[in-house]
Order: structure tokens, then C-alpha cells, then sequence
């Protein structure tokens, strides 16, 4: 049928057993959701089941439903493609394979695009590219998301290359969303392959899938062909798609209203708020603490809460978002939109996960440089603050990171902040270890953790080189100046946030109090500043770090023989302008001297 070559199966309507665990098909998840009551088997929907599930109650106004398929071809393989519409149609009720309009989900609006797969495979000839961009310019022209559900083949062979070019369009067209600014969420469903899946759905800020949906470029029956063998059991599934950084979420069905619920009301609540007074600034400690070790040894704790338990408490609703989209999931990067006091920010944190293994201790892969990059690009876009929480004892050091791109993923991270035209806020809150910190540190505003430490190597590496002896790290901790205190007096940090006595991990929801305060107070004075003005800031401020006193005297002598240069050189050929136009002549002379050897 399509080229990817996944025949379109029949939904059964009323199946009497589950095709993956053969249990009766009964019970309220089947009768509400078409989901298996014992092993979670997704069945495929038809459009007006997803409207009815996901919409409001008669909030669903389709547009262009009179758009019908030509046969520009006039194609015929056993069936003529006339008689397969007709077909179609009839079994469907529908006039082509998606079903575009404008919906409301929990009172926020939204353009909703939502793919049959009863219609020919859910295939996308030139009608379905069609509305699939009417739909992404009314979404645009009306600022409000866009959310497709999708179930398809691929692109529709019976309308040739006329169809492959709506690949083409209906990616421009989520191009041109993106430009506006407008959100945009794709629910992959079962199946999902080829030119649909390859083009437009794959654009959406936000990736979903549902559990168990055959997703893929190529479908395993496709492979299968082309290489002889079978690809390995589990490919091709969504939950293959989110371990290896291709999704946000895999959703259940019953769950999935309530996601994008939450997602349109993050949407909604980005526009400026007001908060009636924000809490006095902390005071920071004038003495340092006695020695840097025990600051150390208390930011690297066990029980010290991390980024997730800041997020879950400042945020209480947050959606996660995960994978860089080109290789993997790196489960040390926490990152997502949530509401911080009504304020839509995206945030992202190194995760050391209380010595969970798969947390990798908060050592941050390339994979996870490339989400939290992606996740800045999101905030840039959709222009929601970025608040970011530091806490790694590095990177994970091995020959695939390396492989993978380390130091290009962690650079495009500092790069990516350097020009966000948003807020960013970013706080230390455990171990500010190295470049990876720094990954996520170039921001507006930098709070610390009065018990958080921030430097360039850790204590350890640093006594290895210079006393070639690890254990001395105690000794060199004073000398690394790293403790919250020293870098506030470096200017390294611009405040620091004070703990409960003696550390967060003794009391966690009081720490997030007050840096929740912090934060808030940082966020409401930073939105006060257009994007411009951040952004060159932000820039000044990072220019400005490192100088000291004697540099900015070298500085100064090389400008002034710099201007006398200038000056000399101004006597020797007159003005800048008249400088320029001796040029084009030698260029010109030197390419005609290289034109005749
Ligand atoms: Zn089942």
C-alpha cells in the first residue's frame, strides 16, 4: 500500500480477545479506552475516538472537511486508486485520512490534526498535506498549539512524487510554526512509519507516543526485505524511541488527556504575572566558612536534595521531557516545563539521584549536553524562562563519550545560553563541578547554595596533579577557593542562597523555600528586561569575569598603541574609506597574476 510497506490492518472494533496476551477484551479500560484491562495492549483508534477522548464535549469544529483526493495519475495497481478512495470512504465515513479543526482540551484551545488509519493507511497524498498545513497556518495565524495525532504509512504512491513533496510542505509549515513561536505537541500512535513520520510529526516541540506503538522510518517488514533478517524483537517500538532519545514520553492512553491538558495550560500561563511582593534578599554570610572540606563533603552528600527534588517542589506541575532526538536518553540531565508561582519556565538539572545507578551520579554524557541544549532552543522558542540547577561531579569520562561528541555537546550548551532571549536563572545547588557545571551556568542571574562548592576541577584531580597524591584533596580544597563564600567574592556567583543550620539534606522542603524565594525574586527582576537587553547583559557579564586589575592595564597601553597605530597608518593612506578602495584593485591584480600561472 504505502512505500514503507505496512499494510493497513483492520481495527476491529470489538475484538474478543487481545492480540498480545489473549485475555477477554473487557472492563473499563477497554470500554472507555480500547486499552487491554490485563497487559496495557493499545487497540488503534479511529479519528472521531481520538476527538471524542481527548476534546472537550462538542468543542470540536473540523475544518476543511470537503477536501477530497483527486487522481492526478489516474494510477491503478489491482485496485484503480479511484475505487480504493471510494472504498475509503465509504468503510469510513471520511473524506480523506486526517481530520483537522479546532478543539478545546480542559478549556485551553488548540488546532487539533488527527490521523485515520482506516483511510488508507492513514497515507499522505496531497489532501492530507493540505489540511496537515492549513492546519499548522491557522494554529500560527490564531497562536494557539498545535496538537496531531498520528497513525500512518507513509506517504500515498497511488499520487507519486506529488505526494512525497507534501513531506516537504507540511515540514515547512511546522518550520514556520516554530518561527511563530506557537507550541506544538505530536502523539505518535500505532503505527507510525515513513514520509508522515519523517516530515511534519517529528518537528513537534513535544514528541509522545503510546505504549507498544510501532514506530519507525522504515517498518520491520521493510528491513526484513531489505536485509534478509528480522530486526531484533523490541525495535520499532515506542519505548525503543524513548531509551534511545528520539521522545519525550511514552504515555498511556488514559493518561494522555491529562498531559496535554497540563502542557496547554503551561502554554497558556507564560504571560506576565504579577507578584505582589518578592521576598527580601538574603543576606550572605560575612565570614567564610573555617575550612572548604567539610563544604565539600556536605554538597556531595547522599541525602542532599538534588535537581529533581528542588523541581518537584518549586514546581508542582511539571511535565518531563527527554532525549537528545539523535541518540540517547541521559538519565544524569533532568529537564521539562513546569509552573514556578505562575510563571511557565523550562528547566534543567544534572540529576544525581540519591546513588540510583541509572542517575550515573549526576555525570552528565553527550546525550545529555544535547538535551539540555534542546531544551534551550525549546525556551528560546517558545520564550519561557530557563531556570537551571548545577549539581555534577563531572562528565562521564570514557572513550564513547568522547566518540559521541563531549566536548562539542557540553560547548554548544555554553554557546546555546550565551544568547537565550529569555531569563535565565541558574543555582548550584550540590557539586558545581567543571565544564559541565559551566554547561548550565551561563546565566542572567547565579545563585549558590551556601553549602554548594563550584569549581574548576575537583579536589581530588587537583591533588593527583600536584601532589600526584589523590587523598591530599582535603589540603587543596582551601586553595581551589571553591566554597560559596569564594566565589561570591571572585564574582563568580551573584548571591547565595541560604540553607537550613547545617545543611539542606536536613530539612528539604525548607531549603526549597527559600531558594524558591530566590529564584522568584531573580525571575521578576530579569522580566522587567526585553530579550535585547539579556542577551547583551548576559553577554557583558561573562566578558567582564576573569578580568583583573593588571590585564586591564595591559589592555589600556595595547589600545592606546593601537590608536597610535591607527593614527600612523591614517597619516600613511589617508582616511578608512579611501584605505578600502585601493583594495578591490589588488585583488584584483593578484587574481589576474594567479589566472595566467
Ligand atoms: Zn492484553
Amino acid at each position: 500500500m504505502s512505500p514503507t510497506g505496512e499494510e493497513p490492518s483492520a481495527v476491529a472494533t470489538s475484538p474478543s480477545n487481545c492480540p498480545a496476551c489473549s485475555a477477554l477484551t473487557e472492563g473499563t479500560a477497554w470500554q472507555r479506552y480500547r486499552v487491554c484491562s490485563r497487559c496495557r495492549y493499545h487497540f488503534q483508534l479511529t479519528a472521531a475516538e481520538r476527538i471524542e477522548l481527548l476534546a472537550d464535549p462538542d468543542s470540536f469544529r473540523p475544518s476543511n472537511p470537503t477536501l477530497i483526493s483527486v487522481d492526478p495519475l489516474v494510477f491503478t495497481d489491482r485496485v484503480s486508486y479511484r475505487d480504493r478512495l471510494e472504498r475509503a470512504r465509504r468503510e469510513t465515513s471520511l473524506n480523506e485520512a486526517v481530520v483537522t479543526g479546532t478543539a478545546r482540551i480542559n478549556g485551553r484551545d488548540c488546532v487539533l490534526a488527527v490521523f485515520d488509519f482506516n483511510f488508507m493507511g492513514g497515507s499522505m497524498g496531497s489532501v492530507v498535506g493540505e489540511k496537515v498545513a492549513l492546519a499548522h497556518e491557522a494554529a500560527a495565524e490564531r497562536r494557539v498549539p498545535f496538537i496531531s495525532v498520528v497513525s500512518s504509512g507513509g506517504a500515498r504512491m497511488q499520487e507519486g512524487m506529488l505526494s512525497l513533496v507534501q513531506m516537504g510542505k507540511t515540514a515547512a509549515a511546522a518550520m514556520r510554526l516554530h518561527q511563530a513561536g506557537v507550541p506544538s505537541i505530536t502523539v505518535l500512535t500505532n503505527p507510525t512509519t515513513g514520509g508522515v513520520y519523517a516530515s511534519f510529526a517529528s518537528q513537534g516541540d513535544f514528541l509522545l507516543a503510546e505504549p507498544g506503538a510501532l514506530i519507525g522510518f522504515a517498518g520491520p517488514r521493510v528491513i526484513e526485505q531489505l536485509t534478509g533478517e528480522p530486526p531484533p524483537a523490541g525495535t520499532h517500538t515506542a519505548e525503543f524511541l524513548l531509551q534511545h532519545g528520539q521522545l519525550d514520553g511514552v504515555v498511556d492512553r488514559a493518561r494522555l488527556r491529562g498531559v496535554l491538558a497540563t502542557l496547554l495550560q503551561l502554554f497558556h500561563s507564560r504571560g506576565p504575572v504579577e507578584v505582589r511582593s518578592a521576598p527580601e534578599p538574603y543576606r550572605p554570610p560575612n565570614t567564610p566558612p573555617l575550612s572548604a572540606w567539610p563544604e565539600v563533603e556536605l554538597a556531595r552528600r547522599d541525602d542532599r536534595p538534588t535537581s529533581a527534588d528542588y523541581i518537584r517542589r518549586l514546581m508542582p506541575q511539571f511535565v518531563e521531557l527527554r532525549g537528545d532526538r539523535v541518540y540517547g536518553d541521559d538519565a544524569a540531565v533532568i529537564a521539562g516545563i513546569g509552573d514556578l508561582a505562575g510563571i511557565t519556565v523550562c528547566a534543567i538539572g544534572q540529576e544525581r539521584g540519591h546513588g540510583d545507578p541509572k542517575r550515573n551520579g549526576g555525570r552528565v554524557r553527550p546525550e545529555g549536553f544535547r538535551k539540555a541544549a534542546r531544551i534551550m532552543r525549546l525556551a528560546a522558542e517558545l520564550r519561557f524562562p530557563l531556570i537551571t540547577f548545577i549539581d555534577t561531579p563531572g562528565a562521564h569520562l570514557d572513550y564513547e563519550s568522547e566518540a559521541r561528541g563531549l566536548a562539542g555537546s557540553l560547548s554548544s550548551c555554553l554557546a546555546n545560553m550565551s544568547v537565550l532571549p529569555v531569563p535565565v536563572v541558574s543555582v548550584v545547588i550540590g557539586e558545581g563541578g567543571s565544564g559541565p557545571a559551566l554547561a548550565l551556568g551561563v546565566a542572567d542571574r547565579i545563585l549558590m547554595q551556601e553549602h554548594a562548592v563550584y569549581s574548576v576541577i575537583a579536589p581530588e584531580g587537583a591533588a593527583a596533579i600536584v601532589h600526584r597524591d589523590a587523598a591530599r584533596a582535603r589540603d587543596i580544597a582551601d586553595a581551589l577557593k571553591m566554597t560559596a563564600y569564594d566565589c561570591l567574592v571572585l564574582g563568580v556567583v551573584d548571591a547565595i542562597v541560604p540553607e537550613p543550620e547545617n545543611g539542606a539534606h536536613l530539612d528539604p522542603d525548607y531549603a526549597a523555600l527559600l531558594l524558591r524565594g530566590e529564584v522568584i525574586s531573580a525571575l521578576l527582576e530579569l522580566r522587567k528586561r526585553d530579550s535585547r537587553r539579556l542577551v547583551e547583559e548576559r553577554w557583558r557579564k561573562f566578558r567582564r569575569m576573569g578580568e583583573f586589575q593588571r590585564l586591564v592595564e595591559v589592555e589600556a597601553a595595547d589600545s592606546q598603541r593601537a590608536e597610535a597605530l591607527r593614527t600612523a597608518m591614517r597619516h600613511a593612506f589617508g582616511s578608512l574609506g579611501q584605505l578600502r578602495e585601493r583594495w578591490p584593485t589588488r585583488e584584483r591584480r593578484q587574481q589576474g597574476a594567479t589566472s595566467t600561472t
